[in-house]
């Protein structure tokens, strides 16, 4: 017998609510749950509560009964429904700690992307930072070691977060990587053997850029950060890469950039030209990424450079004038233990670099590791934990704080993704990107736009096709959208 359960509510209100709770439990302790639960709720308006009435049948036939009941809250920054349906959450979570004797994660009921924003939304309604804490603890259920964490995570992106209404970044995606990652689904293609779809693809992101440049001029806007990311931007031929930087400088101005990054995520696809074409052209923060510094796994995961690769390219960079120097690793990728995150952590370590992101391998539908995850066992949710522990405390001891965090679904652990800096190097356009607090124009196959509003908070998101040949396609019916956007919504011409 396997576990089943049934919700007698259709509302779809609810219906989400309570299967992404459920979810959280069916993936973390599928060998411990067995039996059949029904979930019913009801909602006294009146009285503004709650209740979910729970009946559990286990394998041996016995019958249990149970209901929890909540009080919708009137002052919450949340609209009604969304305040109801976090109830159902909170119920659905403790009838199915009560019947795993477990929590699957520390985050709570949250599932979503962007926790740090939920903290940043209750110290913008005046709460101190204790009262946050614990406002995080009790409507979400999350542990006090994470509300702590996620508070603090908030109250360091402040400062980051004030920018003015017309300050803007720039994504600039490149579609292309050498080889296939086996955990990643990206929708990059492999680099064209032919050089003509290379050229093709340039000459439409080209185009673009001309008229992102041409919008900048036209509302008066100030570029604040700029980051060139993928696939690997650096895969193209250094030519390529050259021509590409210096038309970006060409068109869009840069004087008041604060930051420059140029993800170069394959140490296999930096050479020398391109670090001078880098420092050449104002790149200020590089992301090298080895995700392992374990030879065994860097073949596992398909890439096809060496350890020594990583480091011989990092000492090149250092000598370099790029300031900042991230790196980039996954807990928890097929095969590892505890030991290979702490050596991994170690080799960083003795590299020093200015920012690492820590990433918990999240399980992705088009990825190739979904097909093989027979052939590659993957650490248990416990091991996974622990990986993260350990690599969290080396970043610690480099002297490194976190700075942002988000999450992703299916990923190992329950976990996150934690960027931890230096004091004095976090990255601008991360934290802004992921807190959604500027508008971000994005280039490139699979990159999205995101428009904010006057008001400062609503935005409107504008997506790219992942296909390569139908982004040339559509380019031009997306830039009279974006252009539309712009002027109805954002920044109307006076
Ligand atoms: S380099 Fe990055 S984008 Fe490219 S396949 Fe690997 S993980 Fe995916």
């Amino acid at each position: 017998m396997s576990f089943e359960y049934t919700l007698l509510d259709s509302s779809d209100d609810f219906v989400r609510a309570v299967e992404s709770t459920i979810e959280l439990f069916k993936d973390a302790f599928r060998d411990v749950l067995v039996g059949r639960l029904t979930i019913e709720n009801s909602l006294r308006e009146e009285e503004h509560l709650i209740g979910t009435k729970f009946c559990y049948i286990d394998a041996e036939d016995n019958e249990t009964d149970w209901y929890i009941e909540s009080t919708v809250p009137q002052n919450t920054f949340q609209t009604d429904i969304a305040a109801k349906r976090r109830l159902v959450c909170c119920h659905v979570f403790r009838a199915m700690t009560r019947l795993t004797g477990n929590v699957p994660s520390e985050w709570g009921i949250l599932v979503g992307v962007r926790p740090v924003k939920i903290a940043r939304t209750y110290l913008e309604m005046g709460l101190s930072e204790e009262e946050t804490i614990t406002r995080l603890q009790t409507d979400y259920l999350m542990s006090a070691n994470k509300a702590t964490f996620i508070t603090e995570v908030a109250i360091k992106e402040r400062p980051f977060l004030v920018v003015e209404a017309n300050h803007i970044s720039i994504y600039i995606g490149i579609p292309f990587c050498p080889t296939h990652c086996l955990y990643c689904s990206f929708p990059s293609a492999l680099l064209p053997k032919d050089h003509a779809q290379i050229e093709s693809f340039l000459a439409d992101l080209k185009r673009e850029i001309m008229a992102t440049a041409e919008m900048i001029k036209r509302y008066d806007l100030v570029v604040d950060t700029l980051y060139i990311g993928g696939g690997t931007p650096t895969s193209l031929s250094d030519e390529d890469f050259y021509n590409l930087l210096s038309f970006v400088r060409e068109q869009i101005p840069l004087e008041a950039v604060k930051e420059f990054t140029v993800e170069a995520g394959r140490p296999d696809t930096i050479t020398t030209k391109k670090i001078e074409a880098m420092c050449m052209h104002g790149v200020t923060r590089i992301s090298l990424n080895p995700q392992t510094m374990q030879e065994k796994t860097l073949k596992r995961i398909g890439r096809n450079h060496t350890v020594r690769d990583i480091i011989e390219i990092f000492e090149q960079i250092r000598q370099s004038s790029i300031a900042v120097i991230n790196m980039d690793i996954i807990i928890g990728l097929p095969g590892e233990t505890v030991e290979d995150v702490r050596d991994t952590m170690a080799q960083i370590k003795r590299l020093a670099p200015d920012n690492i992101t820590i990433h918990s391998l999240a399980i992705k539908r088009a990825s190739p590791l979904k097909e093989k995850l027979i052939e590659y066992p993957l650490p248990s949710f416990g091991e996974a934990r622990e990986m993260f522990r350990v690599a969290e405390e080396m970043a610690g001891e480099m002297g490194m704080k976190p700075y942002y965090l988000y999450r992703q679904r299916n990923i190992q652990g329950n976990l996150e993704n934690v960027g931890y800096a230096k004091v004095g190097a976090e990255s601008i356009y991360n934290i802004r990107m992921i807190e959604e607090r500027q508008t971000i124009i994005g280039m490139g196959p699979s990159s999205t736009t995101k428009i904010l509003f006057r008001d400062g908070k609503t935005f409107q998101n504008l997506l790219h096709p992942k296909n390569v040949a139908v982004y040339g396609e559509k380019l031009d019916e997306y830039l009279a959208e974006r252009d539309r956007v712009f002027n109805d919504m954002a920044y109307k011409e006076e």
